[in-house]
């Protein structure tokens, strides 16, 4: 069989530029990273300069990096039951996913979002109606809803919420799924002790197909607090061996995997280290 090798990164700013975060993600042994879309807590998009995007681009290509990964901001919240909010992410989210072709067949990641008041059905009816009417058939990029630790109004918290939103989607070619490591171990998924056996629920529940990127961070919280506090790798209830199976794992091979663990780069570096 084909061996991939290890794509491992983490996520970096792009405020001095993406070929500037390119260059930093090869200052520490990374092969991918990840990126913010446009201010995560705001929403203004910095209007993107086709020169650096092919910078970064040709970067990518020399040292042959895995997909990249972009990030919608956090206030992006599809399933709002306030109009207001829903209008903010329809527009992001269209214009993110025409923005995307400045890099071309890579991945965009987004919260499935929180219903806050209505509830997780309609929000999953609400989320999936503005994907199919943002999402083109043209479009390069495949659009991945991330697993998260379910805590509050938030969807997404198990395999079957996220398999629902899915096959709600027409464009199936162009939907996947990040796996968060910390966010399913919060939900009650044991990564640590039974990898294959979340693996086998995926793979049943959503199918292992749609799987195209891993979040890979330690917990600060044990299994099923539905606490998503992130952890440095080896510091936190997952540890570093039970990473280092996941980032192994030949289900997750030739995917992007991102560190999102509370350091600043030249310690992710180490982190990238330890799991390779
Ligand atoms: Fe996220
Ligand atoms: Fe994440
Ligand atoms: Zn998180």
């Amino acid at each position: 069989m084909e061996q991939h090798p290890l794509y491992l990164g983490c996520h970096l700013s792009n405020s001095k530029g993406y070929a500037a975060a390119g260059r930093v993600a090869l200052s520490i042994g990374a092969n991918t990273f990840q990126f913010f879309t446009r201010n995560p807590r705001g929403g203004s998009a910095k209007e993107i300069d086709p020169a650096d995007a092919q910078a970064l681009l040709g970067l990518c290509h020399e040292n042959a990096f895995g997909t990249l990964v972009a990030h919608a901001p956090y206030t992006l919240n599809p399933a709002s039951s306030d109009a207001k909010v829903r209008d903010f992410a329809y527009r992001c989210l269209g214009e993110d996913i025409a923005r995307m072709e400045y890099f071309p067949n890579q991945v965009y990641n987004l919260h499935p979002g929180s219903h806050v008041g209505s509830s997780i059905p309609v929000g999953i009816t609400q989320t999936a109606t503005l994907l199919n009417d943002v999402m083109t058939g043209s479009q390069s990029t495949t659009v991945l809803i991330e697993t998260m630790s379910g805590g509050g109004s938030e969807i997404g918290g198990t395999f079957e919420q996220i398999a629902d939103l899915l096959s709600r989607i027409r464009e199936q070619s162009k939907i996947g799924v990040c796996l968060d490591t910390c966010h399913v171990f919060a939900t009650g998924y044991d990564v640590k002790h039974d990898l294959d056996g979340v693996l086998e629920a995926f793979d049943r529940i959503l199918g292992l197909r749609f799987l195209r990127a891993l979040h890979i961070n330690d917990s600060l919280f044990d299994l099923g607090s539905h606490k998503d506090r992130h952890a440095r790798v080896g510091e936190g209830f997952i540890g570093l061996d039970a990473l280092r199976k996941i980032a192994h794992h030949e289900a997750f091979s030739g995917l992007p995997m991102i560190l999102e663990t509370p350091n600043e780069p030249p310690e992710h570096g180490e982190e990238i280290k330890l799991l390779r």
